[in-house]
């Protein structure tokens, strides 16, 4: 079914749709292209994947592709992401070389149409050699958490960030002192996917069921794609503390992403911890399990996001957005979704998390104002609509250089 977007006006308001139309209108006959790595798998295809038709339905011509790239070329752009998240890993020449010559080829590979171009992430980074061919405004967008990355590997990107006409971070943590102009624009979530629109009781149980969980019993959920980053371990450490004081069960669900080699093995790390304990559910989900994912946070007590980085964090505002207490590392994009006590919980520990969890199971009442508060704060700033909103405004603020004032 074709979402319109007129469908969000009981969500959003009637202000924020016709504000939306009229930008667009103003960006309408550009060619949008967007470029990252893969259409499957973490928050960046989560987010293409909505933000690209909901723009086409408000008139905008836009396109979206993936480069390739084989096991080795995904193996240096992981040791890229990780070193952006402060591990000392120097890039090798040969690295080098072969992560230019993977760009090269797909900058071949790729039918060039757009007036602007996203590219998204280090992955496609040096795509913007094509700038001098091709012309066009180009824009790095950054979802990675950029407050303190390795030095070398920052120094390598440099070189490129610099050639485009903007960046854009997801906080102003990220933000680098840049000769170019730097905007900060906030992830979103899509109320109406399935992924976060709202489920019956009966797809809920449905799901539950299918993956035998028990319906009746404290359920603590994590859903991340399996990465280091993403502490499982210290997760399932988090739920032994719990399970001490409370007979609850744990969901930890995810898929890999074409860019991520390491996935698997973290998968069969946890599986083998956790495998004496049958009430801890390490589910290796397909892509695209939109209503799984849903129905999991939605039949969950607590969500956890005990992320060590994290660039945004989708799923704390999927998580929020289903009015759920939600309890999450204070790193990366996290702090700017949560406000501590109010919206959510905030934690900096393993033992602090355990702490927090065993709180709100046996306070229902303060799980439900969390909740409530966490669903509105998501309303007020995380929404998809708000996040094409800032995408056009950057697109125009570029098509009209030198102009302080633009006139709509
Ligand atoms: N996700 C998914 N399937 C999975 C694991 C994650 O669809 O198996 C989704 C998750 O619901 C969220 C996104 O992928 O929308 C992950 O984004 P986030 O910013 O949390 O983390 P990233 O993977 O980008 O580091």
């Amino acid at each position: 079914m074709t979402i319109k977007i007129s469908d969000y006006e009981p969500i959003v308001g009637r202000n924020v749709i016709e504000e939306l139309e009229l930008l667009a209108d103003q960006v309408a006959g550009k060619v949008i292209q967007h470029v990252n790595s893969t259409s499957l798998g973490g928050g960046v295809a989560e987010l293409l994947n909505r933000i690209v038709p909901l723009s086409k339905e408000l008139g905008i011509d836009n396109r979206w592709d993936q480069i390739t790239g084989d096991e080795k070329f995904f193996t240096i752009t992981k040791n890229i992401h990780n070193s952006l998240h402060g591990a000392a890993l120097e890039l090798t020449e040969e690295d080098i070389d072969f992560f230019l010559e993977t760009n090269r080829k797909n900058t071949e590979k790729i039918s060039w149409t757009g007036d602007v171009f996203y590219i998204h992430d280090p992955q496609p980074i040096a795509l913007i050699e094509k700038q001098k061919d091709i012309g066009g405004n180009w824009i790095w967008r950054c979802h990675v958490d950029f407050s303190a990355p390795f030095q070398s590997t920052w120094e390598f990107l440099k070189r490129f960030i610099i050639r485009y006409d903007a960046a854009v971070f997801s906080a102003p943590a990220y933000a680098r002192n840049l000769a170019i102009p730097q905007a900060l624009i906030s992830p979103s979530i899509d109320p109406l996917s399935d992924k976060n629109r709202e489920l019956t009781q009966e797809e809920i149980s449905e799901v539950f069921q299918r993956f035998r969980l028990d319906p009746g019993r404290p359920t603590l959920t994590q859903i991340s794609r399996f990465d280091y980053l993403k502490d499982p371990f210290g997760v399932v450490k988090v739920y032994q503390m719990v399970k001490k004081y409370v007979d609850c069960q744990l969901i930890l669900a995810g898929g890999g992403a074409v860019d991520d080699p390491e996935g698997e093995l973290v998968y069969r790390q946890v599986l083998e911890q956790t495998s004496d304990d049958p009430d801890i559910h390490v589910l290796l989900l397909p892509p695209s399990s939109n209503i799984e994912i849903n129905a999991f946070q939605s039949g969950s007590t607590v969500i956890l996001q005990k992320s060590l980085r994290e660039g945004f964090g989708l799923t704390v505002a999927e998580g929020l957005w289903k009015a759920k207490p939600v309890v999450a590392s204070a790193v990366g994009g996290i702090p700017r979704q949560i406000v501590h006590r109010f919206s959510g919980i905030l934690t900096h520990t393993i033992e602090g998390t355990a702490y927090w969890v065993r709180q709100i199971l046996q306070s229902p009442e303060y799980a439900a104002y969390l909740g409530k508060n966490g669903k509105e704060y998501i309303r007020q700033r995380f929404l998809i609509t708000r996040h094409i909103r800032d995408y056009l405004l950057l697109i125009l603020s570029l098509s009209h250089p030198g102009e302080d004032i633009i006139n709509l």
